[in-house]
């Protein structure tokens, strides 16, 4: 079943840190002479680049692994790997269970990938590998040639209640400024336009530098029309970061903050470092400095012990600070969190209901913002053709991070920024025309 040359599929779970670390490994398999398929059918090595943040994203795993385990069954030259959270979690444990994997590697040790593909041995690569990370994954593949992603630190030092982060990638490292700015340097030197910093909290970046720094830095790079950053840390934002957005055109208008939840009790036992006022203090912060900035979040509904008074406070803060957009999710149990172990686990019928009315009140509150778009006039970075409309229009970005649709003209190309108007709002896109 495989084809003549060797080919890899990737199958990545989770967040931005999987998608870039997806790059590596694609990187990594290509220097070694593999073709990086879409598909998983044909493939002779798949890799499931795994997420451990939520019981979902785990089954979605299994699922997956089972039925490529029956494919081995059947072709037993395939060779299955398994990289990212649960594989540093579980370890050899995982080799055990499931028989059909070959071999699995945690995400401080993807720079060993190259060697770990010859083994004869079914092994689990797993060990703490700070100092190596840093610069040997600067493997070439990137998915998008316009818009790339650029490491700036790993880990987490901060232990939130519900969270397997700083289990599963180690203590927080920042890349030294001098390689970042490099990386940055190389990028627009091939024609990227757009690069977005990444790291679980961007904002308590040490290397050298301050974030707000290093984002001046790299905002002086010929080239780098843009400049994103995620995720941060609220505990981490100040005066100095919010008046740098506001002050310099090429950092983007919009900053990923997540609240988790409206409730200071909440955010106690979630030892999330703040209360619900000093997020709130943030936000005008960020919002006397930079006044069109577009707020997005993250909030957990049903976390352990949360009340019914807990759960209004969240949807009141959603009607308080009018985010642009959320990701919301229930709380589950991850092994070896503290939060899991607590009293008052709350049934999936309450946290169900709680979910729903987070996402119908903050759905209203972001096609309201959307429309109110309506009429006024923004810079749009042009992508390419739009994958979800029939009319032949193209979309590209704004600096607040909006998807803008818009028909192009005999000039338009991927990569250019655009002065597009807006003719309409919805709930995840805008309708917009060029202005010429
Ligand atoms: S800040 Fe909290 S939620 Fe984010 S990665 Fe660290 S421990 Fe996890």
């Amino acid at each position: 079943m495989t084809r003549d040359k060797l080919t890899a599929y990737i199958h990545t779970w989770g967040c931005q840190m999987n998608v870039r670390d997806s790059e590596h490994i694609k990187g990594i398999l290509k220097g070694e002479g593999y073709d990086i398929s879409d598909t998983p059918e044909g493939a002779s090595l798949v890799v499931l680049n795994t997420c451990s943040i939520r019981e979902k994203a785990e089954q979605k795993f299994l699922s997956e692994l089972g039925r490529l385990s029956l494919q081995k069954k059947k072709h037993p030259e395939l060779k299955i790997a398994v990289s990212g959270c649960i594989a540093q979690q579980q370890g050899r444990a995982l080799l055990k269970s499931h028989p059909s994997v070959d071999f699995s590697f945690g995400p401080q040790n993807i720079f060993g990938l190259k060697e770990f593909l010859y083994d004869e041995h079914r092994t689990a690569f797993t060990k703490e590998n700070f100092e190596a990370e840093n610069e040997k994954l600067q493997t070439p593949h990137r998915d998008n040639d316009l818009r790339a992603w650029v490491n700036i630190m790993y880990g987490c030092n901060n232990y939130c209640s519900y969270c397997v982060v700083p289990y599963t990638r180690g203590r927080e490292r920042s890349r030294p400024f001098e390689h970042i700015i490099s990386e940055a340097r190389d990028l627009a030197g091939i024609g990227y336009k757009e690069i977005t910093l990444l790291g679980q909290n961007v904002n308590s970046y040490n290397g050298g530098c301050t974030f707000p720094e290093l984002l001046t830095m790299i905002s002086n790079i010929e080239g780098i029309l843009r400049i994103r950053f995620i995720t941060s840390h609220p505990k981490d934002l100040n005066a100095e970061l919010a008046s740098t957005i506001g002050e310099n055109k090429k950092i983007c208008n919009h900053i990923h903050l997540p609240v988790q939840s409206g409730s200071s009790s909440v955010l106690t036992r979630m030892n999330r470092k703040y209360t619900y006022e000093e997020y709130f203090t943030k936000i005008q912060l960020l919002r006397k400095h930079v006044p069109d900035i577009a707020i997005t979040t993250d909030i957990i509904a049903g976390f352990p012990g949360e009340t019914d008074s807990d759960h209004k406070e969240t949807v009141r803060a959603l009607k308080e600070i009018e985010f642009d957009g959320i990701f919301a999710f229930k709380y589950s149990q991850r092994p070896n969190t503290k939060a899991a172990g607590m009293d008052h686990q709350l049934s999936d019928k309450i946290k169900s209901q709680r979910l729903a009315e987070i996402l119908t009140v903050s759905d209203v509150i972001t096609e309201n913002i959307n429309n109110s778009l309506e009429g006024r006039c923004f810079e749009v970075m042009t992508e390419g053709k739009s994958e979800t409309n029939a009319e032949n229009k193209w979309f590209g970005r704004t600096t607040s991070n909006k998807i803008v649709n818009f028909l192009p003209n005999e000039n338009t190309k991927r990569g250019l920024i655009v002065m597009v108007r807006i003719i309409e709002g919805f709930k995840h896109s805008l309708d917009g025309e060029l202005v010429v």
